[in-house]
């Protein structure tokens, strides 16, 4: 096993693409000596020797790049960074929907399809789904972001023109259902649940089986510098997905997986890019042939608290574990560059005991050793909460298992 997705046979006639990427990622000086003594890309062997690059490389080559469409329109996409100074992804008009589409097909003809992923702020998932109904020929509904009071009312409405079909990011699909349950609508017609931006919510499957029980979810994987790297249909386990044939997956030995574009249409230089997810390659149950990658969540979850690390995704596994909690996420809030505090949030369900939060902060605080030992002299910065709604971010409408943020900051 070489670590990547394709066999030799099926990616080296299409590494010219990514020898083209090395030579324009040689071409940027802040990047150029990395690059020596990796001339050329003619086999796997060699890619997987040519040093990989993150989202700060990326940056800086795009920036020295300035990468432009053939034709039409270049968008600028967000991929990072902050409102001020985002970090940005380009890709042309179509936003390389076509290979996705030639695999994978749950749109036809007959759907009425909601575009439920945010639009705007300089995210793609939108526009990208938007040009994948294209594709698909069926109808759209364009909705994007509502505010909380206005579910009900495009809800009634939905039911009314009986939808077939639904995408967002599994944070929003999540504020779809619970406020069709909550307002006791259900979508009979609705067979189709697109997602894309984030891992597959559990709770999504309570949701579907009360409001909509026809529906089944069909899931796209990638990044905003990627574009979507493979699919899944309702035969697949969640976290697996098939690769595309013009993305070239790598599984490193530590498992953080690295991505190779082989779309010659591809603006980003994507040449072993990572992401900072963590998979490993498998043959799906679905009985699809070709190798599959299952995700298992991001390596960058230990942050630094006062000089120790914090497995965040372990307090949130925690959490989430004991009955009555949805959902957890961990607030990191830092004061002049120190951690000040760090807060669990809970999103509980009816089952919830009332003194569920302090139980859960008394476990946490007693076995996790990072946090016993950072908040030894002032243990009330260690607090757990349940609450009535996770921070999300607002452009994406996802809902991360970390939040770092300034004291002072909502
Ligand atoms: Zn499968």
């Amino acid at each position: 096993m070489n670590g990547f997705t394709l066999t030799p046979e099926a990616a080296e006639p299409l590494l010219t693409v990514a020898q083209r990427n090395l030579e324009r990622l040689a071409t940027v000086p802040a990047l150029a000596d990395r690059y020596e003594g990796h001339e050329k890309v003619l086999t796997l062997a060699d890619l997987a020797a040519v040093p990989p690059l993150v989202k700060d490389d990326l940056n800086v080559a795009l920036a020295a790049l300035q990468p432009k469409a053939e034709r039409g329109a270049t968008w600028l996409f967000q991929s990072g960074g902050s409102t001020g100074a985002p970090k940005v992804g380009h890709a042309p008009t179509g936003f390389y929907m076509e290979t996705v589409h030639s695999q994978w097909q749950p749109l036809d003809r007959d759907d009425l399809f909601v575009n439920a992923w945010g639009a705007g702020r300089m995210w793609g998932a939108h526009f990208l789904a938007a040009a994948f109904a294209d594709l698909s020929g069926c109808g759209v509904i364009s909705v994007g972001s509502v505010t909380k009071d206005e579910y009900a009312d495009w809800l009634a409405f939905f039911a009314t023109r009986e939808v077939t079909a639904i995408g967002g990011t599994p944070s929003v699909l999540r504020l779809w259902f619970a406020a069709a349950r909550s307002a006791g609508v259900t979508l009979p017609a609705l067979t189709k649940v697109l997602w894309l931006g984030e891992a597959w919510h559990p709770q999504l499957d309570d949701d579907l089986a009360a409001v909509a029980p026809n529906a089944r979810r069909w899931g796209m994987f990638g990044s905003t510098e990627t574009w979507v790297v493979g699919t899944n249909t309702p035969d697949c386990p969640a976290d697996t997905f098939h690769p595309h044939p013009d993305q070239l997956v790598r599984v490193a030995e530590d498992g953080l997986l690295d991505f190779t574009t082989l779309n010659p249409e591809m603006l980003n230089p994507v040449l072993r890019y990572q992401t900072g997810d963590a998979g490993e390659l498998v043959s799906c149950p679905c009985g699809r042939e070709g190798t599959a990658l299952r995700l298992l969540g991001r390596r960058d979850s230990v942050v630094q608290v006062r000089g120790l690390g914090l497995h965040v995704d372990d307090i949130v596994a925690q959490a989430e574990r004991a009955p009555g909690v949805a959902r957890a996420q961990v607030v990191i809030t830092e004061q002049r560059g120190r951690v000040a505090s760090v807060d669990v949030l809970l999103l509980t369900s009816t089952e919830a005991a009332p003194d569920l939060a302090a139980t859960l902060r008394a476990e946490i605080f007693s076995s996790t050793f990072t946090l016993s030992t950072a908040f030894l002299h002032d243990p009330d910065s260690f607090q757990v909460e349940a609450v009535d709604a996770l921070i999300c971010n607002e452009r994406t409408g996802k809902t991360a298992s970390l939040v770092q943020r300034e004291a002072g900051q909502s």
